[in-house]
């Protein structure tokens, strides 16, 4: 089996409607996100991706339209792990998503 892992980073704003604490207030962070995508099969066979999983700049792409948001617009209340779910539902071979929200604190999603 073959896996890719990428990583990005964005910045983006959102709030959680219903959180008690100050986390339902408008705030942003710089979400690091890893994506790991795998192949149980054969890898790409011909065209630019030839020998690939995936196109780690496909990859990129599929997340970075939500760079500069406000995830509420995408999300319902876009908790760490909703992020991870939403983004590993854009991917049809998703193993593995993590959001990092702030240094050390990360949220994992496992289709
Ligand atoms: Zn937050």
């Amino acid at each position: 089996m073959y896996s890719v892992t990428k990583t990005v980073v964005i910045s983006a704003a959102h709030f959680l409607p219903g959180h008690s604490g100050k986390c339902k207030n408008m705030h942003g962070h710089n979400f690091k996100i890893t994506v790991t995508l795998i192949n149980k099969g054969i890898l790409y066979e011909t065209g630019m991706k030839k020998g690939m999983v995936e196109d780690f700049g496909t990859i990129k792409k599929t997340i970075m339209f939500l760079d500069h948001t406000l995830l509420n617009d995408h999300i319902q209340n876009p908790t760490a792990e909703n992020i991870a779910r939403y983004i590993a539902n854009r991917f049809g071979n998703c193993e593995r998503v993590e959001v990092e929200e702030t240094p050390g604190n990360v949220a994992c999603y496992t289709p």
